[in-house]
């Protein structure tokens, strides 16, 4: 454990290392934050939600050497909120289908109004930090290395940085392995311990997703959310969706309206809400249900494959 100070305003973050080279932070209202140090400077992977950890991180990992790479893992807003405080470092990647909603506006959730929501609470000292929404997004770092397919290879020092396509939880997910430190960072394909959100996702692809990080050679696993685990987490995150889609099905199949599964299909006794977000146990529940019975019941539609 390191901890680093930060100036102004003053903010501390304590960094676990996971790795010798692999550093995370499970324990904030946000994703993990991570970055891997390399010979020739650092990569960084996802950003904290909360400005004056995010203004510590950067210190934290710039300690190693220049941030080379920001790899975003996905859009939602506790994965790119804290971009705006890296402004200046590296390139940053992201998957097209990523970037093609990268702080959308038309999220079920505001981002912008989502992310301000935690700081009175959890970063009250962010405030001089924060711009007003138009300047935030305007100068707001967003993907410069944008890719397709379903992996981008970078060299970074004597590190290999392997961005992984891994559609399902979002559409431009991404699993970031490092072969050398024997580690993947899966972003929120796995919620380790904590409630899965679901609702804007696509089970199927996700269900591949999974199966992509399983073929990894690797020891530890850095979840999107919740504490480092292994591989045997593959197991227990696909039976958390298989339980949440077989519920949802079976009260299709048994008639229940759409208000009648919402109330009915619950899992919150199952797991506590990832760090910081204990007051959206209600609404994961019910648009984790909501969502799954409107694909359940839609139009039917051929659908296309996973990859
Ligand atoms: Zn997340």
């Amino acid at each position: 454990m390191t901890t680093t100070e930060s100036r102004m305003p003053s903010a501390t973050i304590e960094m676990e290392q996971v790795t010798p080279n692999v550093f995370t932070n499970t324990k904030l209202r946000g994703c993990n934050p991570s970055f891997v140090v390399t010979s020739d400077g650092v990569v960084v992977i996802d950003t904290p939600q909360l400005p004056t950890r995010a203004v510590a991180m950067r210190e934290a990992a710039e300690k190693h050497g220049p941030i080379r790479y920001l790899i975003n893992t996905e859009n939602h807003v506790d994965h790119i909120f804290g971009n705006y405080w890296f402004k200046g470092a590296g390139e940053i990647v992201n998957h097209k289908a990523l970037w093609d909603i990268f702080m959308d506006p038309k999220a079920a959730l505001d981002p912008f109004a989502y992310a301000l929501e935690a700081i009175p609470t959890e970063d009250p000292d962010a405030a001089p930090l924060i711009p007003d929404r138009d300047e935030y997004y305007a100068d707001l770092p967003r993907g410069t290395v944008v890719f397709t397919g379903d992996l981008l290879k970078l060299k970074v020092g004597d590190h290999t940085i392997d961005c992984h396509w891994t559609p399902g939880h979002t559409p431009g997910q991404l699993a970031v392995h490092v072969p050398e430190e024997r580690v993947v960072f899966t972003g929120d394909t796995i919620f380790s311990g904590v409630q899965t959100w679901l609702m804007t996702s696509d089970i199927d692809q996700w269900l591949w997703a999974l199966e992509v990080i399983r073929a990894l050679d690797v020891d530890r696993v850095v979840p999107g959310h919740g504490p480092v685990t292994d591989l045997a987490y593959v197991d227990t995150q696909r039976a958390v969706l298989l339980e949440w889609t077989s519920a949802v099905a079976a009260a299709v199949a048994a008639g229940w309206t759409r208000e009648e599964t919402v109330e009915r299909v619950n899992f919150a006794d199952r797991y506590p809400v990832d760090v910081g977000q204990e007051y959206m146990m209600g609404y994961i529940q019910k648009h984790n249900a909501g969502s799954l019975y409107d694909k359940f019941t839609a139009t039917p539609k051929p659908r296309a494959l996973p990859a």
